[in-house]
C-alpha cells in the first residue's frame, strides 16, 4: 500500500474471489460457474467482422440487449439495465443508494456487499441468520434502510418465498430494496415483476451462472424507470462502455437460445438432487438449496480438513473462515461425472483412504 491511497480505503478489505488455481486440472466447484458451456449458436455468434469491429466503441445504450430481455421478462427496455457483471450493478446500486440511510444485510451473505459498503463509505449493519441459517424477513420490515438480500441467498442456498420479500419491498417505501437473484433460475421464486408495483425494489440477475458466460461479464437488473436512471447515471459517470462488443454479442445471442439454457438449470437440479442424497448417505448436514451449489457440513471432518483433502486430489470446493460457517463447505454442482469423483473423493476421505 502506498501512502497516497485515501485513509478511508486504506481500511477497506477487497473482496477474495474464490481461487482460480492454474497448476493442475481441477474439478472446479469453488465458484459457480455453471458446468456446460454457452448454446452451441451461442459459441458461433461472434465473427470475424465482430472482431474486426472492436475498433469502434460498444453502444453505451445496450439498445439491442435491453430490447431482448425486455422482450423475454415481458417488461419494458426502460425498465431494464445491463452491465458488466452484476457485481458492477452491486457497486452501483451501494453507491447510488446505500449512503443517505445506511445499509443493512444479513450476516451471511454474499461477502462483496460489505466490500461495497466499506468502499462507498456506507454505514452497514448485518442481520444475523436464525439458527438454521434461514432470513426472517420480519427483522427488514419498516427499517428504512438500504437493504440488500440475496435471494436465494449464497452460501446457504435457501430462499424466502415471494410474499415475504414483498413484505419487505412494502414497509420500507421511502428506501430501496435490492434483491440478488444471481442463482434465482435454479429452483427460487423471482420478485422481479413486483418492480412493476413498488418503486423502490431493484432486482438483479447475472449472466454468470445459469446463463454459462461467467467468463462474459453480463448482468442485468429489473426496476422501475427512475430507479433504473439512477444507475444509468452512475455508469455514465464512470464507464459508459462498460460492456464490450463481444459480450453484447453473445448476450443477445444468449436470450435468443432461452430453451438450451432453461435445460442446463433442470439437469443441474437433478445433479443437485442426487449429490445432496449421495451426501446425506454419508452423514453430511447438507441445506436445501435452491441454487446451483449445495452448502454441507459432516460431523467427522471439519470443513477445512474437508476443502484440503479435496483440492490434494484435484477437487475444489469453496470454505469460508468465518465462525458461524466453518464447518461447512459450498460446493458447485457440476456435470453428472464431476459429481460422481466428488462423491468418491469424499467417501475415500471419510474412510481414512489414501489418494
Ligand atoms: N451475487 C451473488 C449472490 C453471487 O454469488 C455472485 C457471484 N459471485 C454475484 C452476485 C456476482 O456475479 P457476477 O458479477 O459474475 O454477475
Amino acid at each position: 500500500m502506498s501512502k497516497f491511497l485515501d485513509k478511508r480505503l486504506q481500511e477497506t478489505d477487497a473482496y477474495t474471489p474464490g481461487e482460480q488455481p492454474r497448476d493442475i486440472q481441477y474439478i472446479k466447484l469453488n465458484t459457480n460457474e455453471s458446468p456446460y458451456p454457452p448454446a452451441p449458436r451461442v459459441l458461433k455468434a461472434v465473427s470475424a467482422e465482430d472482431i474486426a469491429n472492436l475498433r469502434l466503441y460498444s453502444d453505451p445504450t445496450c439498445k439491442v440487449l435491453k430490447e431482448k430481455l425486455a422482450g423475454l421478462y415481458g417488461v419494458k427496455p426502460q425498465n431494464v439495465f445491463v452491465s458488466n457483471g452484476s457485481d458492477d450493478i452491486l457497486n452501483f446500486a451501494f453507491l447510488a443508494f446505500g449512503r443517505e440511510n445506511g445499509a443493512v444485510f444479513p450476516d451471511i451473505t454474499y461477502g462483496f456487499y460489505s466490500v461495497f459498503a466499506q468502499l462507498h463509505g456506507v454505514e452497514y449493519t448485518e442481520i444475523p441468520l436464525k439458527e438454521d441459517f434461514t432470513v426472517d424477513y420480519k427483522d427488514y420490515l419498516g427499517i428504512n434502510k438500504f437493504i440488500a438480500i440475496a435471494n436465494p441467498n449464497a452460501p446457504t442456498g435457501l430462499s424466502l418465498p415471494l410474499w415475504q420479500i414483498e413484505e419487505i419491498v412494502k414497509s420500507n417505501p421511502e428506501n430501496v430494496v435490492l434483491i440478488d437473484e444471481a442463482y434465482v433460475d435454479f429452483g427460487g421464486e423471482s420478485c422481479y415483476r413486483l418492480t412493476e408495483k413498488y418503486d423502490n425494489l431493484l432486482v438483479v440477475r447475472t449472466f454468470s451462472k445459469s446463463r454459462c458466460l461467467a467468463g462474459g461479464r453480463l448482468g442485468y437488473a429489473f426496476g422501475c424507470k427512475e430507479l433504473i436512471e439512477d444507475i444509468e447515471k452512475i455508469k455514465y459517470s464512470t464507464n459508459p462502455y462498460n460492456i464490450n462488443r463481444l459480450t453484447l454479442t453473445l448476450g443477445e445471442a444468449t436470450v435468443d437460445n432461452d430453451s438450451y439454457y432453461q435445460q442446463k438449470c433442470s439437469e443441474i437440479i437433478q445433479t443437485r438432487k442426487a449429490v445432496k442424497e449421495s451426501l446425506e448417505n454419508e452423514g453430511f448436514t447438507v441445506l436445501n438449496s435452491d441454487t446451483n451449489f449445495l452448502f454441507a457440513k459432516s460431523d467427522d471432518i471439519s470443513g477445512e480438513t474437508l476443502y484440503l483433502e479435496l483440492k490434494k486430489r484435484g477437487i475444489l470446493v469453496r470454505h469460508f473462515g468465518n465462525e458461524r460457517i466453518k464447518d461447512f463447505n459450498r460446493i458447485t454442482i457440476g456435470t453428472p461425472q464431476e459429481m460422481d469423483c466428488f462423491i468418491k473423493a469424499v467417501k475415500e476421505i471419510l474412510s481414512g483412504g489414501k489418494q
